[in-house]
């Protein structure tokens, strides 16, 4: 026991004043084994501020009784306070014995199991500040949707507020996922695949770098994706790797890194790494190693406002500390700034006034956007400097000539009332992308129209390919498709677009319904299928019900001993069993034995699901008028008599048609020439397609963003082939390579795709159309119908299955009934069933009773068990009925003669 009973009360020896800070008071400290950082921590701490300590090592998480002693001892050895950095559990035990002796207990870790109950100091922002900053910076967002992903068996308290933004009241969907284990990536991924965007991360620091570069590897770094890490930790990992992939991260950090105003902070780094023989930066530093110093700066600070004196204390008197509630009162209330910013604490000793820096990580490596002070949180974004490539000194403060062209949505002429001059008087798809890259490279530029993009004539080049050879351009823009022969005159950037050239023509009138419509709404094969599945079911139907003993019933119930037995499964029977359910009508027909009534229901519900599914897609048949397009494809354009067709007079379009080999693209490069189909530019030919018999060659981009805004145009048939679109400049331009760089750039993190949305589905009408609906009906399928077959397939099958038990349970009875062997009887029963000659069985008896035909005597004979199996009457004659069928059976076999009424009845 390491208890020493007898110090109770015993004053210390550390009475302590200025002039004794050598002999400074113990601070004690509780650490789990690997946590080396945080005991330098305390030690740096306790230098600077002359405190010594006494550092406990927990080995284990969960080490409780480890944890009381270790409490215990230090109370013994006199400390005025201690510094837990365990946390959890942990924390708990000794939070207990703490409250018990009134030592002050200052906690450093985030805590799951907190409450008000506790007299504990907690270094760590409070929950609700948490929850406050995390709300503010939502809003700010102005996310609609996020994720909140957690660690297992780690606290949501810091996000919990955040779930009630899920409520009806508001207009957010909160989602929560549970990372748990090692391996993030399966939780990630199915994230993704819910199309998840916006995350809130609350994981503890250790966890963040896993993380990180498991959201890279399932591929959730990319510019849709944007994350809140609740960690203050984030901005001290290396964050390089995630820097170009366009992800949003944003992260918040409680230290002032600026070193006038936060000179302890390079002091501790300072000392923090002669004591580790680490070479951190102090931005590196985690924020627990800074709390622990400040913990310490806070005893400091209460020591010198209130007098205390260290006593040696023991557990097992439950004598508490007489200074200790006065110190921890004094901690509290003390304004205190630490590494961490002010040290403000509520009475329940949470912090809650906490100063944040909120972080973001640019392509330029991590940015302060903005702060949470005083609870309001104040953002303040810088413009996002593209730092890599801004270094190039090429391009910038030049001032480059740019052509551009006016043909939505590449280039328009602004809206506006007022005159406008140079550059403000245009504006599309294509002047943002020259203004991004002015930003990114630095240049200035001024732009210029020019109508002919230009080619390669008979006079030498023209339009925009001659005035770039010629110096008059630096640069040109616009729908501008990098062909082989401008290639030779120019050069062309990185592609920033990619096309081909599609046919642009009027929604065709719509047809009534044809006559045989209803019979579309199956498939061919389904319709096949059906007539086919209804004979292998009426033939198995009639298999069945013969070889089902129960089936086998007595004609006229009247006469007790018939002469023979009927099967109502007959061929006719068993159709129109069958024909009657599919029409819904039934028939009189019923089952009787267990298989062909399993089998029947089956039956029932496939023709169920069947009918109900025909029922429910025949109205749409009957009433859809379809689109009877005149043409699909080219060649059938090309065919067609009375429809006309064209492109843009001076373009790689019509460029196509020229040189193509293809004899159709000839021909109709031909009749466009001959016939004066070409037309001067892109508006011309949609306005024609869109009010004569013409169908208009354009390339898709251009075609697409058409369709948007012309909701009576449609593109028929596939692409024709495949180009892009570049930005011109002269041959060996040595602005190439920038533009090349800073164009990948903008791709890479979606910037054209973003463009290209706002040109196109957005701004100048866009999503006028809506998305366009295919209004064709669906036709029913075998894809969609298997599942009915297959169990109708499988009832059938147990149906089966089910009969043949039955046969051998009756076969069975007779050979028990008629002392012959089973196979003998199964033999007899097969060949009945085999041969198949109708739906009669005659009834086999004895020769005597026969003949005398007395009902009494059969009775009696019955009564006795007379009529022998076919074993023992194989020897007596074969009693031969009147009615001619029966007569037919007893005379063409005596073997089938076996069945014994009662049996049936
Ligand atoms: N993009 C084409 C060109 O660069 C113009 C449009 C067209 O020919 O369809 O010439």
């Amino acid at each position: 026991m390491l208890l020493v009973p007898f110090v109770l009360l015993l004053f210390s020896s550390y009475v302590f004043g200025q002039d004794e800070a050598a002999e400074g008071p113990i601070i004690g400290g509780i650490f789990y084994k690997n946590s080396d950082d945080l005991k330098v921590a305390l030690e740096v701490g306790a230098k600077t501020f002359n405190f010594r300590t006494s550092i406990k090592e927990v080995s284990a998480r969960g080490d409780v009784l480890g944890i009381s002693k270790y409490v215990c001892e230090l109370a013994e050895e006199g400390v005025i306070g201690i510094i837990d950095g365990t946390g959890g559990r942990a924390s708990e035990n000794i939070q207990a014995l703490c409250d018990m002796l009134e030592l002050p207990h200052v906690s450093i870790q985030h805590n799951d199991l907190y409450n008000d109950d506790w007299s504990v100091l907690n270094m760590q922002p409070s929950p609700s500040a948490y929850n406050m900053v995390l709300e503010e910076l939502i809003l700010h967002k102005e996310w609609r949707n996020f994720t909140v992903l957690y660690i297992k068996d780690y606290s949501m308290m810091r996000v919990s507020e955040l779930l009630h933004l899920g409520n009806k009241t508001h207009p957010y969907v909160v989602s929560v996922r549970e990372l748990s284990g090692d391996d993030y990536r399966e939780v990630l991924i199915d994230a993704k695949h819910n199309g998840y965007t916006n995350f809130v991360v609350d994981c503890p620091s250790r966890n963040l770098e896993q993380l990180l570069l498991h959201a890279q590897q399932v591929g959730m770094m990319t510019d849709e994706h944007s994350y809140i890490f609740v960690s203050p930790d984030l901005f001290t990992l290396d964050m390089s790797r995630y820097r170009y992939g366009g992800v949003n991260m944003t992260g918040l950090r409680m230290v002032e890194l600026n070193k006038t105003d936060n000179e302890k902070l390079w002091n501790f780094t300072m000392t923090f790494n002669q004591e580790t023989g680490k070479t951190l930066e102090a931005e590196e530093l985690k924020t627990q190693l800074l709390l622990v110093h400040d913990a310490v700066e806070i005893f400091a600070a209460a020591i010198k406002k209130v007098h205390v004196e260290a006593e040696q204390l023991s557990c097992e008197n439950y004598k508490a500390w007489d200074y200790g509630s006065t110190l921890l009162n004094f901690m509290k209330t003390n304004k205190v700034d630490g590494i961490t910013r002010s040290l403000i604490f509520n009475g329940l000793g949470d912090r809650t006034d906490v100063t944040f820096d909120i972080l973001e990580l640019t392509p330029a490596g991590n940015q302060t956007i903005g702060a949470w002070k005083n609870n309001r949180l104040i953002m303040d974004r810088p413009i996002v400097a593209d730092a890599e490539i801004a270094q190039e000194p090429a391009l910038r403060n030049k001032t480059l000539k740019v052509l551009i062209a006016i043909s939505p949505p590449y280039g328009y002429y602004k809206l506006s009332h007022e005159k406008l001059e140079g550059n403000d008087r245009y504006e599309g798809f294509t002047i943002d992308i020259i203004d991004r890259l002015s930003q990114i490279l630095g240049f200035n530029y001024e732009f210029e129209e020019e109508k002919d993009y230009g080619s390669l004539g008979e006079n030498g080049w023209t339009g925009m390919c001659l005035a770039l050879r010629e110096d008059k351009a630096d640069l040109a823009i616009c729908d501008f498709t990098m062909t082989a022969e401008r290639q030779m005159g120019i050069d062309f950037s990185t592609p920033f677009m990619t096309l081909g050239i599609g046919i642009l023509y009027k929604q065709p009138s719509k047809q009534p319904p044809e006559m045989f419509s209803f019979m579309a709404v199956f498939s061919k094969e389904v319709w096949y299928y059906m007539v086919l599945i209804q004979v292998a079911l009426g033939v198995t139907m009639i298999f069945v019900g013969h070889i089902s003993y129960k089936e086998w019933q007595n004609p006229v119930p009247c006469i007790e001993s018939p002469e023979e037995l009927n099967n109502q499964f007959s061929f006719a029977n068993s159709v129109w069993l069958i024909i009657g359910s599919v029409m819904q009508q039934g028939s009189e027909i019923a089952p009787i034995a267990l298989a062909p009534r399993m089998i029947t229901s089956v039956w029932w519900f496939f023709t169920m699901v069947m009918v109900a599914s025909y029922v429910g897609t025949l109205v749409a048949f009957l009433i859809v008028e379809k689109n009877v397009m005149p043409f699909k494809t080219v060649e059938e354009l090309y065919n067609h008599k009375s429809i006309s067709y064209g492109a843009k007079k001076k373009g790689s379009t019509k460029q196509f048609f020229e040189e193509s080999t293809s004899p159709i693209y000839q021909g109709m490069f031909k009749k466009m020439t001959r016939n004066g189909w070409l037309v001067g530019d892109n508006d011309v030919g949609v306005l024609k397609a869109e009010t004569q018999q013409y169908a208009f060659f354009m390339e898709s981009t251009s075609l697409e963003y058409y369709k948007e805004r012309h909701c009576d145009l449609l593109q028929v048939g596939g692409l024709l082939d495949s180009k892009s679109y570049g930005i011109g400049m002269k041959k060996q331009s040595p602005y190439k390579k920038y533009i090349d760089d800073a164009l990948l750039h903008m791709k890479e993190r979606g910037e054209i795709e973003k463009m290209k949305n706002i040109w196109w589905k957005e701004k100048r009408g866009g999503g006028k159309c809506g998305e366009k609906h295919d209004e064709e009906q669906k036709q029913l399928g075998m894809k969609n119908m298997l599942g009915a077959f297959v169990v109708l397939g499988v009832g059938s099958l147990i149906g089966l299955f089910i009969s043949i038990i039955d046969m051998l349970w009756g076969v069975f009875k007779r050979s028990v009934k008629y002392s012959t062997t089973f196979r003998y009887e199964l033999v007899e029963e097969l060949k009945f069933v085999i041969k198949f000659r109708g739906n009669i069985k005659p009834v086999k008896r004895n020769q005597k009773k026969s003949i005398e035909g007395s009902f009494e005597a059969l009775a009696k004979a019955e009564g006795k068990d007379d009529i022998r199996s076919l074993h023992s009457i194989r020897s007596t004659e074969t009693h031969r009925t009147h009615h001619s069928h029966s007569s037919r059976h007893s005379s063409r076999s005596l073997s089938v003669a076996f069945a014994k009424r009662r049996s049936y009845s």
